[in-house]
């Protein structure tokens, strides 16, 4: 479906929502899809400037409200700042989306500094930075959503310590957050998705035929597939789930 045939969407007309890392995979197919359903988007990127361009191009022809900004999720600064425009651009928020992530797969004795750091930057502090922020800005009964994974429950192969770690993290994490933010309305989640065809996990090769022998349902999950979830979790209908760990995962954790 495309985003011009589908600009009949109503559930989040009104709102501004920001993605942080809707350059690519599971973040752009939810840009497309809050767009689609009437919100604003905004979304940062680190390096796709060309494909963010052509994201906005196509929300935009289609009707819709879109901002690309380049801010890396290693910079607090970067962060806030981003937020910022995006309220004074769009006038508030009420959605926020952390799905920027990076995966350093590699054995304990191998993984450099570098990459313990960098994926603890991405993957944990930039949602700890980008919620606090979004958390001085949202209006009552607004949204905060990661997309952490279902690794955080399951890693069933070598070299996924530090990745395991990152979104094990991100569970702690959305439980207290909603209990800070429940008294204005504002709901906190975690969707963990399983293997998802994307630039980071493709959906081709040895890792994944021996990822999809894991699963109840043998296959791997289109980027549509988690958008839709979250955009659902975003909705008005979705307004009692909060503090929740929500596994989309075709059955990798079962
Ligand atoms: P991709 O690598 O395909 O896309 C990553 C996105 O995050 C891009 O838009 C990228 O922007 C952005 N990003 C990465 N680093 C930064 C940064 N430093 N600053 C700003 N933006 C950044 O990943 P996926 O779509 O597969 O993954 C998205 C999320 O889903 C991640 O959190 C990942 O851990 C999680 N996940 C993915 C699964 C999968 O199987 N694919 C399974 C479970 C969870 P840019 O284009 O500019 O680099």
């Amino acid at each position: 479906m495309t985003t011009q045939a589908s600009l009949n969407g109503t559930a989040l007309n009104g709102k501004v929502a920001f993605v942080q890392g809707g350059s690519r995979g599971i973040g752009a197919a939810i840009v497309k899809r809050l767009a689609r359903d009437g919100a604003a988007v905004a979304f940062t990127y680190s390096q796709s400037a060309q494909q963010s361009e052509g994201l906005v191009a196509e929300i935009v022809a289609a009707g819709g409200k879109a901002l690309a900004i380049r801010a890396d999720s290693a910079s607090e600064q970067a962060i806030r700042g981003a937020i910022s425009q995006a309220v004074e651009t769009f006038g508030g928020l009420d959605i926020l989306v952390n799905n920027a992530g990076v995966l350093a797969v590699a054995p304990i004795e191998q993984l450099s500094m570098e990459d313990i750091d960098r994926t603890l930057s991405i993957n944990v502090r930039s949602v700890v930075i980008a919620s606090q922020e979004a958390a001085r800005h949202l209006r009552d009964n607004g949204r905060i959503i990661t997309i952490g994974s279902t690794n955080a429950d399951r890693i069933p192969f070598a070299g996924g310590s530090i990745y395991a770690l990152s979104k094990s993290a991100i569970v702690g994490f959305t439980k207290g957050l909603s209990r800070d933010l429940g008294g204005r309305g504002i709901t906190v989640n975690n969707v963990q998705p399983g293997p998802v065809d994307t630039d980071m996990n493709p959906d081709s090769g040895d890792f994944a035929d021996t990822l999809k022998q894991g699963m109840a349902l043998g296959r791997y999950g289109k980027v549509e597939e988690i958008a839709s979830f979250v955009s659902y979790l975003a909705g008005p209908e979705a307004g009692y789930i909060t503090g929740a760990n929500l596994t989309i995962d075709g059955g990798f954790a079962a």
